[in-house]
């Protein structure tokens, strides 16, 4: 072979395997034909597997070539052995670390001579799983090129980019390689069962589309999601065509219907249709110009008009901006008019665009009222355009009760945006029209009687002098209560956002693009898995992104003050005198009795009541990580990157609940109950840790106004004016108490170790009345904040 081959080669390889008698013999024929040689660290006795026999052998056989066979140092390459680790045998743990000492070692001790391995046995026990061997390869090739590592035998198509590896797993291989602590091998298993069967770059692998006719290509780039070649292939398309309308109209419409119909079949998610859109966008901007020099209008035909807002006093929107992009994805034209529009605007816009259909969306439960006044609004100006009605706390129920006996045309509720397509198409199709207006009245009839029979839990409601009498019993004399050792309020304004990060809970990350499940395991769901990985991927990097570039700030205000409960009420001290009352919560008790003797509890019963004599301490806490998610989540939108834009809100949402879980460990650690579990505050956490706190194992809660157990809203007025929440941290409250900026997370604390979240569930009248006289507010306005929850008919 050697004669044969032109230039300089180089034999791989030969060793002291068969003893020095064999090494010079193979060793002069190399030099002979002038090659250079790899020399592997093998003796008579073996491989070398530690640094010593690594060095050893190398000096050995260094000197043999240099000084017996004529070698030039520079014609030496040592290959000291990449083998296996992760393997689960401890004696291979140090196996990556002897190599780049080994590396280091003989660079030194024989000088000019290059070094060599053959990388990819390095991860061999991850065999089948190419995202973890990538990383680990790349890994370690980052190490071991810094010792001096020369060159190496690896699958350049198995490469990750260093910086490129996703963190946590970088971490995690680095822990392997570097065996920075014990556990090392079994956490990297883990965390890589997420990654098995995934294969990189498979859309770069798999190009054979690039050979279909331009049309089907558009179609493939648009339910694959693919802008890599989406600018070229429209510019084909439109060659082809007389007008650049007809691209859109043609081959991208029809791209976007198989889209919409593997969407409405359940075999595209959310986050594809999303991407969709992307590439959708992508290619219309690109023909906007020609359409603009041919002077053609820019306006395609549509499937319909549709004008979509976030009502009033709510401003939560990834939701509505989901309906948005899949209404889009479908041929309708929307006109989206962001957060907390009021009526009169929405019904002028819907005026002014002739709009087929109008659509109301809110998070929060004041939402449902300013529904029900908008619908009204409607009726009395004589409009005709259907409504549609979506958001969290929005129900069919609901719906049907009070929004539809409010307007007398169509109105639809909207389970989720997968629906949104279906009904839209029904309810503006001349055929299907009328019938589906009847089966909708038939189905608001059926749940108004459901409704109206008493089925919605008003029975079993008792009095409120019964419902205190069944309250929790705590023996308050004998009672631990931790002192604080932070008294009052505490601002913390720039949470490191690398360490936010670790106590993420992923699952409502998918729960926000309809992807149904829980992190990690989702991944391993046979419908949604791969999906949930592409999508977890993205999440990852725009993660990385968001901490490396600062592009949120995450801050926080939190307090604990003297308190005592007078009945339902907490009451809130300046100091431990109890002299000076700073607040005063107003709590609600369940008055719903299944059986005799069941507990009806308030939140003020874990606090001391002031006829105990004892001192407690009540807590109050806001974080927001501010405007910044509406402005970068902004930027992607306008360059037409819905996709990336939904998922820095997503992410916004997960940091402002992270810095509440974050913000709770603190405070617990100053209370003293915190100190128990285990880990520290302030500093970044593992995976166990994080799945301790999201299963809420420690003691003490953090229960939100608006939420099931405090659910009137208007208490966050209170509790801003304690924390001084708009001017710390810059967030505030809207005409319905929703928190502005939407990433804004707040609640009270409760440390008592019986506390508990729970439903309030139906209320009787003679509790909202007593409960508006504690608020000083008048009953109509205290059904107003609690109207989801009376257990009765508002005169
Ligand atoms: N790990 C979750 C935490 C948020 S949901 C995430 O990252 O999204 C849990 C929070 O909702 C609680 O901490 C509490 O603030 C609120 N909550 C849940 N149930 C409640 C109830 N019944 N009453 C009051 N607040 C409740």
């Amino acid at each position: 072979g050697l004669k044969c081959l032109q230039g300089k080669g180089i034999v791989n390889s030969i060793s002291l395997k068969a003893g020095e008698e064999e090494f010079l013999k193979q060793a002069r024929l190399c030099r002979r034909y002038g090659a250079a040689v790899v020399v592997m660290a093998f003796d008579e006795k073996g491989q070398a597997a530690t640094v010593e026999e690594k060095v050893a052998i190398a000096e050995r056989a260094y000197k043999l070539l240099t000084e017996q066979a004529d070698f030039p140092p520079e014609d030496i390459i040592f290959d000291l052995n990449i083998l296996t680790v992760a393997t689960g045998m401890e004696e291979h743990n140090d196996y990556a670390v002897n190599f780049i000492e080994g590396v280091r070692s003989v660079k030194k001790v024989c000088p000019g001579a290059r070094t060599s391995g053959g990388v990819s046995n390095i991860s061999f026990s991850f065999r089948g799983n190419n995202v973890v061997r990538e990383a680990m390869h790349s890994a370690f090739l980052y190490h071991a090129v810094q010792a001096g590592l020369d060159m190496g035998i690896v699958n350049a198509g198995m490469l990750e980019v260093y910086e490129e590896i996703e963190p946590e797993l970088l971490e995690r291989v680095e822990d392997v390689l570097l065996n920075r602590r014990p556990d090392a091998t079994d956490r990297l298993v883990d965390y890589a069962e997420q990654f098995k069967g995934v294969k990189k770059e498979q859309a770069k692998v798999d190009q054979k589309w690039r050979e279909e006719p331009v049309a089907t290509r558009l179609s493939h780039a648009l339910v694959n999601g693919i802008t890599e070649f989406i600018e070229e292939d429209t510019e084909q398309a439109r060659v082809n065509v007389a007008r650049p309308l007809e691209v859109i109209e043609g081959p991208l419409m029809d791209g976007m219907k198989v889209v919409g119909e593997l969407f409405g079949a359940g075999k595209m998610f959310l986050p594809q249709v999303v991407k969709s859109a992307r590439v959708m966008k992508k290619a219309v901007a690109y023909l906007t110009p020609f359409m603009e020099a041919e002077k053609e209008a820019g306006e395609t035909t549509s499937a319909g008009t549709f004008v979509i807002a976030t009502v009033k006093g709510d401003v939560h929107d990834i939701g509505k901006n989901i309906v948005g992009v899949v209404l889009g994805c479908n041929g309708y034209k929307v006109i989206d008019l962001g957060v907390m529009v009021d009526c009169d605007t929405i019904l002028k816009t819907a005026e002014e665009h002739n709009a087929d259909i109008i659509g109301m969306s809110g998070l929060i439960t004041p939402s449902l009222d300013e529904m029900i006044s908008n619908a009204k609004e409607m009726q009395r100006r004589g409009l005709k355009t259907p409504l549609l009605i979506g958001g969290a706390t929005t129900s069919k129920m609901h719906t049907a009760v009070k929004i539809a006996s409010a307007y007398e045309e169509s109105i639809c509720h909207v389970l989720d945006a997968s629906l949104v397509v279906g009904v839209c198409n029904n309810l503006l199709n001349k055929n299907r029209r009328d019938d589906f207006q009847r089966e909708l009245e038939a189905e608001h009839e059926r749940l108004r009687e459901k409704f109206s029979s008493g089925n919605d839990g008003r029975k079993d409601i008792v009095s409120l002098a019964q419902a205190r009498a069944s309250k929790p019993t705590i023996d308050w004399a004998n009672e631990e209560i931790r002192r604080p050792k932070i008294m009052g309020l505490q601002h913390f304004e720039e949470i490191p956002l690398d360490v936010l990060a670790t106590y993420i809970d992923w699952s409502p990350f998918f729960w926000a693009w309809q992807l149904h499940g829980v992190y990690p395991t989702i991944f391993s769901k046979p419908e949604v898995g791969k999906e949930a990985k592409k999508l977890f991927a993205d999440g990852k990097k725009m993660l990385e992104d968001i901490i490396s570039n600062k592009r949120l700030t995450a801050r926080a205000v939190a307090g604990f003050w003297p308190a005592n409960s007078v009945g339902e009420d907490v009451e809130v001290y300046t100091d431990e005198t109890r002299a000076e009352q700073i607040a005063t919560f107003h709590f609600l008790r369940q008055q719903r009795q299944k059986k005799e003797g069941q507990i009806c509890r308030s939140l003020s019963d874990y606090v001391a009541p002031r006829t105990s004599g004892r001192i407690d301490y009540f807590g109050g806490f806001a974080v927001t990580v501010g405007h910044e998610v509406d402005s970068y989540a902004s930027t992607f939108r306008d360059a037409g990157d819905d996709y990336s834009a939904i998922i820095v809100q997503a992410l916004g949402d997960r940091f402002a609940e992270a810095t509440a879980e974050y913000l709770h460990k603190t405070m617990r650690d100053q209370c003293g109950i915190g100190l128990r579990e285990g880990f520290p505050a302030g500093t970044k956490i593992d995976d166990k840790q994080a799945k301790f706190l999201i299963r809420e194992k420690y003691r003490g809660i953090r229960p939100a106004a608006g939420y099931p157990s405090c659910p009137d809203h208007s208490e966050k007025a209170t509790l801003w004016k304690l924390l001084d929440a708009e001017a710390k941290i810059g967030a505030t409250l809207t005409t319905s108490y929703a928190m502005n900026p939407p990433s804004t997370v707040s609640g009270f604390y409760l440390n008592h170790t019986d506390a508990r979240y729970f439903n309030l569930a139906k209320i009787g009248k003679d509790q909202v009345s007593d409960y508006a006289d504690r608020k000083n507010i008048s009953l109509t306005e205290a059904e107003k904040w609690l109207r989801p929850v009376l257990g009765y008919d508002e005169a």
